[in-house]
């Protein structure tokens, strides 16, 4: 299968690179020129719990120039509509779009470049990290869940599900995947926003006490919001979820996307987390002044980040 990747950073280059082994023809499109010459130069990178590899990969800079079966979307939320555009040259009239990116939006970019019904979304567990150009680390494993929009006769998610499986990224089709996706956006309203607020390890959150407080008045912004679009959120089942993350075995030391956002200077994706659940409650008149609060939050650390004091004054001490 010809399988593009739209936006090849680290969950790019991870699905890029195990379908490129798998035997599919993959094409890595990314818009970091020094990322795709350090590919192509000497090959990706990708180092995992089983040690290191080269994956000779090819990739090339946007825009893309020939439609491929599949085109797979893994630009952050933020770049989701320029990276469609670029890669539009990559969407024939049979090719088949899959986003699996964190966020609300995504889908809404790319509905004005595939029609619906060859659009399929999705939420993906797998952690990987970016280290440097044309260099990866896949951390453990994790699960992929992926859909279509809309109930069609078509056997598109089950046959993508099957090709990512088949590759070594576990996949299985579901009937509502916007639920899914809602799902792990509240899941990300709490834990990301606190772990960058609060500069700590997942399993951190486990020492306050006010956890389920502060958690359920977020989830329960969230939940509000998905209900006023038609999608109902388990806040009980997401307040388990995340719980069992505070076990180190779980989480480890893992550091939530937005504070390595933070950390490497890079825009969050809070605009498309808390900020969409702000946006979309107003639209539908519901207050979601935590997640409103959040955002300006997320917002002024984007802005003072290199400011930030990381120890006591020695006249404090
Ligand atoms: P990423 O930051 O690794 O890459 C996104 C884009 O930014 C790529 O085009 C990449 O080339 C570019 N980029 C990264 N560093 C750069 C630099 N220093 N200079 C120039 N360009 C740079 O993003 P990702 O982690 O692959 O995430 C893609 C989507 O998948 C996001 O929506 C994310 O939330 C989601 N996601 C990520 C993970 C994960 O573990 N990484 C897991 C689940 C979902």
């Amino acid at each position: 299968m010809k399988i593009t990747i739209a936006g090849a950073g680290a969950m790019g280059c991870r699905f890029g690179s195990a379908l490129f082994a798998a035997g599919h023809e993959v094409l890595l499109l990314d818009g970091w020129p020094e990322h795709v010459a350090a590919i192509n130069t000497r090959g990706l990178r990708v180092d995992d719990p089983g040690g290191s590899r080269m994956v000779r990969v090819p990739a090339r800079a946007f825009p893309a120039d020939e439609p491929a079966d599949l085109v797979i979307v893994f630009g952050k939320a933020t770049q989701t509509a320029a990276v469609a555009a670029a890669a539009a040259a990559a969407i024939g009239p049979s090719t088949l779009v899959l986003t699996l990116q964190n966020g609300l939006g995504n889908i809404e970019a790319l509905r004005s470049h595939v029609p619906e019904t060859r659009l399929l979304a999705g939420t993906t567990t797998l952690g990987t990290e970016l280290i440097g150009p044309g260099h990866i680390r896949a951390l453990g494993s994790g699960e992929t869940v992926l859909g279509a929009l809309q109930a069609s006769p078509s056997d598109h998610a089950e046959r993508t599900a099957l090709t990512l499986s088949a590759a070594g990224l576990p996949t299985r089709a579901a009937d509502d995947v916007l639920s899914v996706i809602w799902a792990k956006v509240a899941f990300n309203c709490v834990m990301n926003t606190l772990c960058a607020i609060a500069s700590i390890p997942v399993s951190a959150l486990a020492r306050y006490d006010g956890f389920d407080e502060l958690a359920g008045s977020i989830l329960r912004e969230v939940a509000e919001v998905a209900s006023a679009e038609g999608v109902a959120v388990d806040t009980a089942a997401a307040l388990r979820l995340m719980k069992a993350q505070f076990d180190p075995a779980a989480s480890g030391d893992h550091l939530a996307s937005t504070l390595q956002d933070l950390m490497n200077g890079r825009p969050t994706e809070i605009a498309h987390l808390s900020g969409a659940i702000a946006d979309r409650a107003q639209s539908h008149g519901i207050e979601a002044p935590l997640n409103t609060l959040v955002t300006q939050l997320i917002g002024l650390l984007e802005a003072t980040w290199p400011r930030r004091v990381t120890r006591l004054h020695p006249n404090t001490q």
